[in-house]
């Protein structure tokens, strides 16, 4: 017997939840919302209280304890932003000058960046570990988890599905996915689509199959202003304060954990087609599809997922193992 896809949705972290399961079940779907939900009063920087928000409003001035898991996604989202790449989440007092995808926004004086860029060093951040605190060490510092939040939560709603006896399910947090399972065992496992940039979300490039993956993207249409014919984007570039400006429009990523695909959308996007290549083809376990402006799809290995191509105007490029 084929079973039915039941969808659930809702508007949760300023973006549209969806929710797949097969079987009808409202008071699960209820439960995976309020799990979101729990996880985004602990993490938002959008709003006046969370606890990370308690950390930035006590920057320069003391420590403040949070929670073992906040501890541990602050933990993890420092050491990610001292590797040098593209991530930084200490980036915040630069995110909240720009307001990108905000009401307000406008661009910067370019020494009003340079001061702001004096307060986005991770090592500022002290953590201990003992205690279960944060301390940032210069006042007006802020943390931002914008770049990993919706990933980490992705997984926990995976984890609490699978502790729930849940063997197939989608969610979907506003482009970030993960998956159990596969729809069905005899198909390609789950179709996710690949958004064609600035067409809106019905318009596809192409699709994505996976089977118990995650699938992230992270795209330069996602939230963005224009001003005098220039466009600028929410992913900032943690070395300028400016936009990162490269020949991507988006970069997806495929591997088991979303906060992987999070954080690596992010340090991918930085490092561009090629650099980024170059790192997949050492590092198996993450895969990633690029689209640039001049409209190339370019694939890594595709171990872990399949795509197929649907938009005329886009030209697929693979890459085989030797030129990764
Ligand atoms: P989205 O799914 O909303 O596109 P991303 O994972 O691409 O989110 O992260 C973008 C968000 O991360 C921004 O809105 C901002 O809050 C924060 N951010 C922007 N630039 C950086 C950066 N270089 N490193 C870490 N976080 C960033
Ligand atoms: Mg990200």
């Amino acid at each position: 017997m084929v079973q039915e896809q039941v969808s659930y949705s809702a508007v949760l972290m300023g973006s549209p939840i969806l929710l797949k399961l097969f079987v009808d079940d409202q008071a699960l779907a209820a439960q995976v919302f309020r799990l979101i939900k729990h996880q985004e009063n602990l993490l938002t920087v959008n709003r006046a209280q969370s606890e990370v928000m308690a950390v930035n409003h006590a920057a320069g001035q003391q420590a403040v304890s949070v929670c073992a898991p906040v501890f541990q996604l602050i933990k993890q989202a420092k050491a990610v932003s001292q590797l040098n790449g593209c991530f930084n989440f200490t980036i915040g007092p630069i995110v909240k000058r720009w307001k990108i995808g905000f009401q307000g926004n406008s661009v910067p004086p370019a020494a009003e960046l340079q001061r702001l860029l004096t307060l986005t060093d991770p090592a500022d951040v002290q953590l201990d570990e003992q205690a279960q605190t944060v301390f940032l060490r210069k006042a007006g510092m802020e943390i931002d988890l914008g770049a990993i939040a919706k990933g980490y939560i992705a997984d926990v709603v995976r984890d609490f599905l699978r502790q729930q006896g849940v063997t197939r399910a989608l969610i979907n947090l506003g482009g970030n996915v993960q998956t159990l399972g596969a729809p069905d065992e005899a198909g390609q496992g789950w179709a996710i689509g690949l958004q064609q940039p600035f067409a809106g979300p019905d318009a596809l490039i192409g699709v994505i199959h996976v089977s118990s993956k995650s699938v992230v993207t992270s795209g330069v249409y996602e939230r963005y202003f224009e001003l005098n014919g220039r466009r600028y984007h929410h992913i900032l570039d943690p070395a300028t304060g400016y936009p990162l400006d490269n020949e991507l429009l988006s970069v997806t990523v495929i591997c088991d954990h979303s906060i992987d695909g999070d954080i690596f959308t992010t340090l991918l996007y930085g490092m561009g087609v090629r650099q980024g290549l170059a790192y997949l083809g050492q590092n198996p376990q993450i895969e990633a599809i690029f689209v640039t402006k001049d409209r190339q799809v370019i694939c890594s290995s595709r171990r872990q997922f399949s795509f197929q191509l649907l938009h005329q105007d886009y030209r697929l490029n693979a890459v085989t193992d030797s030129t990764a």
